[in-house]
């Protein structure tokens, strides 16, 4: 018979503006109320999870216990509460209802894994472009020697050609698409400086001597205008 009680509340619950309390711990705040019997005046039956012992409610009747059923708002939403406040006979009662579940705690909790999941993959994806970000910047750095041992070669190659060979060389090809973004305040081509890159060539020059030619930076250049 006490398996299903008809109200659970949850907080305080008010009679006439006075807590409803267990009598046997004074405890207000896991009450459980039962129906009891078939007539509308009659007590209904109170227990007390804090201390397990139930009674008699002087004031609560069958009555009450139905005008509060009939009056909970019930919960659509995650969001809602449900609560009553009932009157019988004169008698006002208010309080709150453990809430039931309904189905839109489903998708508020399948919302909330969802935030998570997303926030998890940006990490990865973020650690990802990092890892990318120092390849690059290796790889631009390993080639800058060999590019200046090739230029010294390739003494016949016409003038763009050597450029773009030697930017080639010295970047690794890094060009826009690879390059990661922000690239502003500190560009990872070597040689860079403010958007212009100082290539070391001994192609273009009438006295055989290494010159240095500046051409603007294909990375940090190009994205900037
Ligand atoms: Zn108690
Ligand atoms: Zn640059």
């Amino acid at each position: 018979m006490f398996d299903n009680p008809d109200l659970k509340l949850t907080g305080l619950a008010y009679v006439d503006g006075e807590p409803v309390v267990c009598g046997n711990c004074d405890s207000g705040f896991s009450l459980q109320i039962y129906k009891r019997g078939f007539r509308e005046v009659w007590p209904a039956w109170i227990t007390c999870l804090s201390c397990g012992k139930g009674d008699d409610h002087q004031v609560i009747t069958n009555g009450l216990v139905d005008a509060a059923l009939a009056a909970r708002t019930g919960r659509q939403k995650a969001e809602d509460r449900d609560t009553f406040t009932a009157e019988w006979r004169g008698i006002v009662m208010a309080g709150e209802l453990v809430p039931e579940f309904v189905l839109d705690d489903a998708v508020a909790g399948a919302k909330v894994l969802r935030d998570e999941v997303s926030k998890e993959t940006k990490a990865w994806w973020q650690s990802k472009k990092k890892a990318a970000k120092a390849q690059v910047k290796a790889k631009a750095g390993a080639v800058t020697g060999a590019a200046k041992e090739k230029t010294r070669d390739a003494a016949s190659t016409a003038k763009a050609g050597a450029l773009t060979t030697a930017w080639t060389l010295q970047t690794g090809g890094a060009g826009p698409a690879e390059a990661p973004k922000a690239k502003r305040r500190r560009c990872t081509v070597k040689g860079c400086r403010g958007g212009m890159v100082t290539l070391s060539t001994r192609l273009h020059s009438s006295t055989g001597k290494t010159r240095e030619v500046k051409i603007p930076c294909g990375v940090c250049h190009r994205s900037s205008t």
